[in-house]
């Protein structure tokens, strides 16, 4: 299992690519099996890990999997606006679709009227406003 360096869990990498990223110290071993598991190469043994952490934080480009919809959004978020916490009927980008930002989990977040249009294409940063929460992939996506 390979984690990235905010913890979130990567898909699973072939076992060459994860010797070959520790060998290049771009990652840290978390757990190894038990009992140890040793990989022979020609000049050499290594101990295969179990799980490894990655050093520098890996873009995750947006994957079909990760795709959600409005009404996905307001579900998670109970109809509650992720930047004032009022009844929320809408969803927003956080990252303006209109530069790059998905229809994903992680971009995605309830919110009103008011402040879905006061924030318009503008991050939240831009626009003074403060996320209530971050958003996340519901367990039940
Ligand atoms: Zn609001």
């Amino acid at each position: 299992m390979v984690r990235n360096a905010d913890n979130a869990v990567l898909h699973s990498r072939p076992f060459r690519e994860i010797v070959g990223h520790l060998l290049d110290g771009k990652v840290w071993v978390v757990a190894n099996f038990d009992p140890p598991v040793i990989a022979h190469a020609v000049s050499m043994q290594i101990e295969v890990p179990r799980e490894v952490i990655l050093r520098d934080y890996v873009y995750r480009p947006y994957v079909e999997v990760d795709r959600t919809t409005r009404e996905k959004i307001l579900r998670r978020d109970r109809h509650l606006c992720g930047y004032c916490g009022l009844h929320a009927n809408t969803w927003d980008h956080v990252m303006p679709q209109s530069r790059g930002g998905g229809n994903t989990w992680f971009n995605c977040i309830a919110a009103c009227g008011p402040c879905n249009w006061d924030k318009g294409d503008r991050t939240p940063e831009e626009a003074g406003l403060r996320l209530l929460w971050e958003p996340y992939r519901p367990a039940w996506a």
